[in-house]
C-alpha cells in the first residue's frame, strides 16, 4: 500500500467568518488545518456589520463580547420621508465592528489548533489525484481537501472554474464618529431607505460611538450612488453636503437564482466565495457562518470515508439555503421594482415589518412568507 503524503488534512483559504468557522470546527474535531489569509487581523472589511439575531446559536462565543449595539427596531424611509417605525420586544439584530468580530473568530480558530498564516496570499490551486496543491506568495502546500473562503473576488473559485455571482450589488459606505448628543437617538434602531438605490436600498446602522450609512444597488453608476448617499446623510443631518469620516466601496455577490456548482473534486467554496449572500437585504455574515459549518461537516465526512468528491456539500447548501434565497430573490425583484409602491404598501400594512423581524430572529423563513400571503399583496400593489 502506498502512503499518500500531504502537509495538512485541510487548507482553508481566507479567514473571514466563513473560513474561520470552517477551520475552527475541523481543528476542534482533531484534523490538521492550515488557514491562509492574505491580510493580517484585525483588518478592515467594508461592511455594515449588522448581524441578524439568528446568528447567535451558530457562534461559539458570547456575541455580547463584541456587539456594539443591540437592535430592537427600524424606521423605514422613502427618500427623506419616514413612513414606519416598528419595534420588537426581543433583539432583531446586533451591530459589530468587523475588525473585532473577525478577530474574535480567528482567535477561536487558533485556540482549536488551526495553523494560521497571515500576510500570505493564495495565487492558485491544482488538484492532483489524491490531494490539492495550494500556491501562495510564499511557497506551496498540499492538503487532502481545500475550502475556498476567500471572499467575493477569491482566487479559489477561479482556479476551479466556478463563475462568480451574476447578481453583484455595488455598495458604498460612509463610516464616521457620531456626534455625542446623537448616540442615544441611534442606540437600538436601524434606518432603511427606499427610493435611493436602483434595485437596492440605503441604511443607517449605529456601531457604538460610530455610525455607518450606505447604499447597495444593482445599477452601475458610482456617481449616482455617491450623490444619493450624500442625500441620505443630509436627510439625517450628518455632514453638510460633504462625506465625513471614511468612504468605502465594495461588491456584494448575491444569490442569482442559478443552480451552480459549489464544489469541484476535493475543493469547495463557502461564504462570499460561493455567492452565498441573501439577495433581498444583502445579508452575508450569517450565511458565511452557516456555510462554514456545512463546509466543515462535509469535509470531515470526506476525511473519514476517503471520498474524492464533496458534492454532498452542494446538496446540503441547496436544501438548507437556496430555497430561502429563492424566496428572498423573488421578494427583491418585486419589492425593488417600484419602491414607492413598496413603501406605500409597508405604510398601509406595517405588520409586514414584523414578519421580517421573525426571519431575522430565526423564527420565520422567507419561504413561509408565501403561506402568510404577503407576496400576493405585493403583487397586487405593483
Ligand atoms: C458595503 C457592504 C456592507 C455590508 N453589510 C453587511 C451587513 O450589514 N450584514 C451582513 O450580514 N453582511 C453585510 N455585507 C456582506 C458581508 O460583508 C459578507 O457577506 C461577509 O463578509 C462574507 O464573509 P466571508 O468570510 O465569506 O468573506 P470575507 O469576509 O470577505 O473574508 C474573506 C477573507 O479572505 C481573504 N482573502 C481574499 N483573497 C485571498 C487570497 N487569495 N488568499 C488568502 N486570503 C484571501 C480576505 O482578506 C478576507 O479576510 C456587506 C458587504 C458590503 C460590501
Amino acid at each position: 500500500m502506498t502512503l499518500i503524503k500531504y502537509d495538512y488534512d485541510v487548507i482553508v483559504v481566507g479567514l473571514g467568518p466563513a473560513g474561520s468557522v470552517a477551520s475552527g470546527v475541523l481543528s476542534r474535531k482533531g484534523y490538521t488545518v492550515l488557514g491562509l489569509e492574505k491580510k493580517s487581523h484585525p483588518r478592515h472589511k467594508t461592511c455594515g456589520g449588522c448581524l441578524s439575531a439568528r446568528i447567535v446559536p451558530w457562534l461559539e462565543f458570547d456575541l455580547s463580547q463584541v456587539a456594539e449595539n443591540v437592535i430592537y427596531g427600524s424606521k423605514i424611509y422613502f427618500r427623506d420621508r419616514c413612513g414606519v417605525e416598528r419595534r420588537s420586544s426581543t433583539p432583531i439584530a446586533y451591530t459589530v465592528k468587523r475588525e473585532n468580530f473577525d478577530l474574535k473568530l480567528i482567535d477561536q480558530t487558533r485556540l482549536h489548533g488551526t495553523v494560521v498564516q497571515e500576510n500570505e496570499q493564495v495565487t492558485g490551486i491544482n488538484q492532483e489525484a489524491d490531494k490539492v496543491r495550494v500556491h501562495t506568495t510564499k511557497g506551496q502546500y498540499t492538503a487532502r481537501y481545500v475550502i475556498g473562503a476567500d471572499g467575493a473576488t477569491g482566487a479559489v473559485a477561479r482556479s476551479i472554474g466556478i463563475r462568480p455571482a451574476r447578481r453583484l450589488y455595488r455598495a458604498i459606505e460612509n463610516e464616521f464618529v457620531l456626534p455625542q448628543e446623537q448616540t442615544a437617538v441611534w442606540r437600538d434602531t436601524v434606518v432603511i431607505h427606499l427610493g435611493l438605490a436602483e434595485r437596492g436600498y440605503g441604511w443607517v446602522f449605529p456601531r457604538g460611538a460610530m455610525l455607518t450609512t450606505g447604499l447597495a444597488a444593482l445599477g452601475r453608476s458610482e456617481v449616482k450612488l455617491k450623490s444619493n448617499l450624500l442625500y441620505l446623510n443630509q436627510t439625517h443631518q450628518f455632514g453638510n453636503g460633504q462625506f465625513h469620516g471614511h468612504l468605502y466601496g465594495d461588491v456584494i455577490p448575491c444569490f442569482d437564482g442559478r443552480r451552480k456548482r459549489l464544489s469541484s473534486g476535493r475543493v469547495l467554496l463557502a461564504g462570499d466565495a460561493a455567492g452565498l449572500v441573501e439577495p433581498f437585504i444583502g445579508e452575508g455574515i450569517y450565511y458565511a457562518v452557516r456555510s462554514g459549518h456545512l463546509a466543515a461537516s462535509v469535509t470531515a465526512g470526506a476525511l473519514q470515508n476517503g471520498s474524492n468528491q464533496l458534492t454532498r456539500y452542494d446538496d446540503l447548501i441547496r436544501r438548507e439555503l437556496f430555497n430561502e434565497f429563492r424566496w428572498a430573490l423573488y421578494t427583491a425583484r418585486v419589492a425593488y421594482f417600484n419602491q414607492q409602491k413598496t413603501f406605500d404598501l409597508i405604510v398601509a400594512h406595517p405588520g409586514v415589518v414584523n414578519i421580517f423581524y421573525q426571519i431575522l430572529q430565526g423564527i420565520g423563513k422567507y419561504d413561509q412568507l408565501a403561506g402568510l400571503g404577503w407576496h400576493h399583496l405585493l403583487k397586487k400593489w405593483i
